[in-house]
């Protein structure tokens, strides 16, 4: 066994209110499975409060793989 680093960078991505369009859309930490077997998380804006589901949960985190070393 040995070590092995990699260099991330993280990228965020929110959802900016349909809205408002001010007001980034925060995961409210539920979430369902639709008939059609898709998982849609629920959103609330944290300005004007408007709630809506998405297929994905936001903001999103990625970690991208920058190189080697
Ligand atoms: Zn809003």
């Amino acid at each position: 066994m040995s070590e092995n680093h990699s260099l991330l960078r993280v990228r965020k991505t929110d959802y900016i209110c349909d809205h408002c369009s001010e007001g980034c859309m925060m995961y409210s930490g539920s979430s369902m499975v639709t008939a059609t077997a898709v998982r849609i998380y629920y959103h609330r804006c944290e300005i004007c409060g408007v709630q809506v589901a998405f297929p994905a949960a936001y903001p999103k985190i990625e970690y991208i793989q920058e190189a080697n070393q």
